[in-house]
């Protein structure tokens, strides 16, 4: 792999304070593009590289392994455009924090979407690849369209329901890039500002505090992977640094300096145990990133 001179870039540079689970070694380099003239320079010289690669934003979804990652992680968390377009219409880069988004545009115009987003920790562009949101409604639902960096260039897809599911989409492939994304905002009829300040004690409520990921796993069809990790009596289960929340059974936290291993066992644990007591098979909605063997 070549040495990158661009500014935006750094060598051996620490993935841990870029996640909320706090845990992670170095990549070997960090390209944090400011602009997108940036993040096209950026992108070319990333596919030209013998490395792995990785897109990172707020670092919410992921957990990373201690030994670090080998190769190139692209931040988009400086693509911080926020452009109103006219028509309740706005143009919000991947590296926006969702909760900036809901405070300064949602909120203030009382838009729709708010029970969908509110207390959603990352960037725009990873609630736009993951779809996040809740039960009342998820990022994707919002948009117009989605601006990506593709191999063959920049590419404005306007947005479809077949083209995103539950916590996820098909429409950003391996390597590609979500620079951001037009949102569609519609007037709400309800008070989101009573929404939004309902659904943020109601996390406090029902949440623990701390270095995670939030949802450990996706819901299965029909049913709650908190109550079948719960039901197995795992809430509490410890294993070195990381412990099953006694308060959520699909959180696992990280309190104590936990390793990457040590959050891996317990999530081996719980799917272990859910599918011998249930038959069912748990799917990771966290993003894990191992440091490839050898
Ligand atoms: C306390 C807590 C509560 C949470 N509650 C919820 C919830 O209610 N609903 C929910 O859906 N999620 C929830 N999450 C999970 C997480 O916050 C969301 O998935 C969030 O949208 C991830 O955004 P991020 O910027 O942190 O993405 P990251 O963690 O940085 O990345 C996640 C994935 O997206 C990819 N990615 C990120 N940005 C880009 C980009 N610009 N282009 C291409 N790929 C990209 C990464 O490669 C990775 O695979 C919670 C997390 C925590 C810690």
């Amino acid at each position: 792999m070549d040495i990158p001179t661009f500014p935006y870039a750094q060598m051996d540079y620490s993935l841990a304070p870029s996640t909320l689970y706090n845990v992670g070694g170095a990549a070997a380099v960090a390209l944090i593009p400011r602009n997108i003239e940036e993040a096209h320079e950026a992108y070319d010289w990333m596919r030209e590289q013998d490395a792995p690669k990785m897109i990172l934003g707020g670092g919410s979804n992921v957990l990373i392994d201690d030994a670090g990652f080998p190769g190139i992680v692209f931040f988009t968390t400086g693509l911080q455009a926020l452009k109103p377009l006219g028509d309740h219409r706005y143009y919000i880069g991947a590296g926006v924090d969702l909760d900036h988004f809901v405070q300064e545009i949602l909120l203030p115009n009382n838009y729709d979407g708010v029970g969908g987003l509110t207390g959603i920790p990352g960037s725009v562009g990873g609630a736009i690849y993951m779809n996040a949101g809740t039960v009342n409604g998820s990022t994707c639902q919002l948009m117009e369209s989605v601006h990506l960096l593709k191999p063959d260039g920049e590419v404005t897809l306007p947005m479809h329901p077949e083209l995103y599911n539950y916590r996820g989409q098909c429409f950003c492939l391996p390597g590609d890039v979500i620079l951001g994304g037009t949102f569609h905002c519609q007037v709400a009829e309800k008070d989101q500002t009573a929404i939004y300040n309902r659904y943020i004690q109601r996390r406090r409520e029902t949440q623990p505090q701390g270095h995670c990921c939030g949802s450990v796993f996706k819901n299965p069809e029909g049913d709650h992977a908190g109550r079948l990790i719960e039901a197995c009596g795992l809430k509490g289960t410890r294993h070195g640094g990381a412990h099953i929340s006694s308060k959520h059974a699909n959180f696992i936290m990280n309190d104590n300096q936990a390793r990457f291993e040590d959050i891996l066992y317990l999530i081996q644990l719980a799917k272990d145990t859910v599918r011998q007591e249930f038959g069912i098979e748990l799917e990771e909605e966290v993003r894990i990133i191992r440091a490839p063997a050898g």
